[in-house]
């Protein structure tokens, strides 16, 4: 099993690293730069060969970049979409330089324009930000569909990915919590959203699993994390997320709302439970 936390951008990539460790975890997610604004800190060489030490060392599995909330590609406002397109284009260049897997975003809102104009700015905006060259895949990721957010229907994820031009590096997260409040019905009909989900778009492009217990109820269109258990889709169906035989092989993240010591228990609460 790969599994992982997301990290504090705060931490570091050598902390992040550690913390990691000592969490008993073989991944991580660690966000691209300061999730709630635009800024980010250089890391120094000495702290990126301390990550990449530990990660070879511990053989961490594929680590996950999470860019900004943020940033908003479909976006019709100029100054918003030129944001958005510059983060894009750099932490997708920054996370490659680090040998990072996968960097993952949040497709957009379209705020008024219609699905199919904000569709059109996201492709624009990763067209000119993906140059072929990288070795680091683009991750989609599955919304809840709150507001006019693109990306909660897998039609409209796999709208998206056949506009970009090297669509070869574009793959998909999914979340648990965000696909279970979109309409999705992962605890009852998994073997049927999987199925689907191969039909439009094809398993081999899931990359990632954020796994996440909602505090809404199935369909509601919100988005809100809960800890593993505690939420509308409960410890047992997300066991059987985690062990099933088309997804057991993916790196998990859980972006519950934990501090690192309940992450710890979590995870152990998981091992204990996927080994018994
Ligand atoms: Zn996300």
């Amino acid at each position: 099993m790969i599994i992982g936390t997301h990290m504090s951008v705060a931490k570091g990539l050598e902390e992040a690293a550690k913390n990691t460790v000592w969490m008993n975890a073989n991944t991580m997610q660690i966000f691209s730069r300061n999730p709630r604004g635009s800024t980010y800190k250089a890391y120094s060489e000495k702290e990126v060969d301390a990550f990449l030490t530990i990660r070879k060392e511990h053989e961490f599995g594929p680590i996950l970049a999470h860019a900004p909330y943020t940033m908003n590609l479909a976006s019709a406002k100029p100054e918003v979409y030129e944001f958005a397109c510059t983060v894009i284009r750099e932490d997708i260049q920054r996370m490659d330089e680090l040998s990072i897997e996968n960097i993952v975003f949040h497709p957009g809102s379209h705020t008024g324009i219609g699905v199919e104009a904000g569709i059109e700015n996201i492709i624009n905006g990763l067209n000119q930000a993906i140059t072929g060259e990288e070795n680091i895949m683009v991750l989609l990721e599955t919304m809840s569909g709150k507001g006019t957010e693109i990306g909660s229907t897998f039609e409209e994820l796999k709208a998206i990915r056949d506009g970009v031009t090297h669509k070869e590096k574009i793959g998909i997260c999914l979340d648990t919590c965000h696909v279970f409040a979109a309409g999705y019905d992962i605890v009852n009909h998994l073997d049927e959203v999987l199925e689907k989900f191969d039909d439009i778009l094809g398993l081999e492009l899931l990359r990632a699993i954020h796994l996440n217990d909602s505090m809404m109820p199935f369909a509601s269109k919100k988005d809100r994390h809960a800890t593993i258990g505690d939420g509308e889709i409960g410890f047992d169906a997300l066991l059987h997320v985690l062990t099933h035989e088309k997804l057991r092989h993916l790196p998990f993240y859980l972006e519950t709302p934990l501090d690192d010591a309940g992450h710890k228990e979590e995870i152990a609460k998981i091992r204990k439970n996927i080994e018994s």
